[in-house]
């Protein structure tokens, strides 16, 4: 019988779950509360013995694990190798910033949006992560902390791991709700962000989820025709669609959207590129994020140097569009998306 996985069960699943298991109630809430702790089955002390051991032969409470990590030595950046249950595996960020823990997390098995500058759709969707796993990646991340002797826990979660979280929507949204279960793992929902590459339909689904988590849409160009030579999702959703969805997300949440641009030499990153985005961006709630390239070894995309990335944001300053660059983190661990899975799949094909 294929076990539950009590991650991505709600504290009244949990709780239903065990009493139609034959445990009282107030089991299910024990339970709920170590799962949110990270906790495996035998560490959960305050449960009798031979429960704990039916427990382990029908649910499972770690559904992911630290396969291996790599940590900066520049910046103390922990990239995660976590191990599904299934064999696959999938990448996840840890990064230690003033306000505190921000794990970036991974929604899918690879990805099925084929953009040309990311190392995580070259292979397409191998499958979607259950909300279990996403909470799961989390909690490894916290038990990882806590075997380093650190006290800080994630208090940040961003999902722009490998995967585009709008095409697994139904999870992504069990998973968000997760969070803010009581006595669970409470990291509010103003402290997460969403990335997407600009799945329309679902952006407007996701405003009226009534959820106070950031947008963040992946644009990378001021207009469809470059647009669509990176990013194959452009032929579908066109970027005036795109903002209105933006614009429509603003209105319900009140939150202002970020967009996310990687700046590809000859691609994208020319003055001119920066006065067109400009003008669309004009009058709008939001926030530019610059994204140096990481430069991907199976794509022939480059980066832009110091001086483009300079005039790039200072042109945006100028048309008084709120721009930052992001940090380059973990730059020494193979930190862009899906390249140390990469690897270590190349290396274990090599090894076979
Ligand atoms: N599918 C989602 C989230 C995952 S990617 C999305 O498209 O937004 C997270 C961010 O990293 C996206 O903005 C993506 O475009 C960007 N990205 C992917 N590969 C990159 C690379 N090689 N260099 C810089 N940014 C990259």
């Amino acid at each position: 019988m294929e076990k539950v996985e009590l991650t991505g069960m709600t504290r009244a699943e949990i709780t239903d779950w065990a009493r139609e298991n034959g445990f009282p109630a107030f089991r299910g809430k024990q339970i709920f509360e170590w799962i949110h702790r990270g906790a495996d089955f035998d560490g959960m002390t305050n449960l009798p013995k031979d429960m704990r051991e039916k427990l382990k032969a029908s649910a499972v409470a770690q559904p992911v694990t630290v396969q291996l990590h790599r940590e900066s030595a520049l910046d103390g950046t922990v990239k995660f190798l976590y191990a599904l249950r299934d064999g696959n595996c999938v990448e996840g960020v840890l990064m230690q910033y003033k306000y505190g823990m921000s794990l970036c997390i991974s929604t899918q098995v690879g990805c099925r949006m084929g953009c040309r500058f990311c190392a995580s759709t070259l292979e397409g969707r191998v499958r979607d992560l259950t909300a279990g796993e996403m909470l799961g990646e989390i909690l490894a991340a916290n038990r990882f902390l806590a075997e380093q002797g650190r006290e800080a826990r994630v208090s940040h979660v961003v999902l722009m791991g490998s995967g585009e979280p709008l095409d697994n929507y139904d999870q992504v949204i069990r998973f968000l709700h997760l969070l803010r279960e009581e006595e669970g793992i409470r990291i509010s929902l103003r402290n997460v962000s969403l990335s997407t590459c600009g799945i329309v339909p679902r952006m407007m689904d996701l405003a009226k989820e009534n959820l106070p988590v950031t947008l963040c849409v992946s644009l990378h160009a001021p207009n469809d025709e470059i647009r669509r030579k990176t990013m194959p999702i452009a032929n579908t959703y066109g970027i005036r669609e795109i903002l209105e969805a933006c614009r429509v997300y603003i209105r319900e949440t009140g939150r202002r959207v970020i967009f996310e641009y990687a700046l590809v030499d000859g691609v994208n990153a020319g003055k001119e590129h920066a006065l067109e985005l400009a003008e669309r961006l004009r009058g709008m709630q939001c926030h530019v994020n610059l994204i140096p390239l990481n430069e991907v070894k199976e794509r022939n995309l480059k980066g832009v140097s110091e001086d483009t990335v300079r005039v790039f944001m200072q042109t945006l300053e100028e048309k008084h569009i709120s721009v930052t660059r992001r940090r380059e983190m973990g730059d020494d661990i193979e930190g862009a998306c899906g390249q140390l899975r990469r690897t270590v799949l190349q290396h274990q094909e090599a090894d076979a």
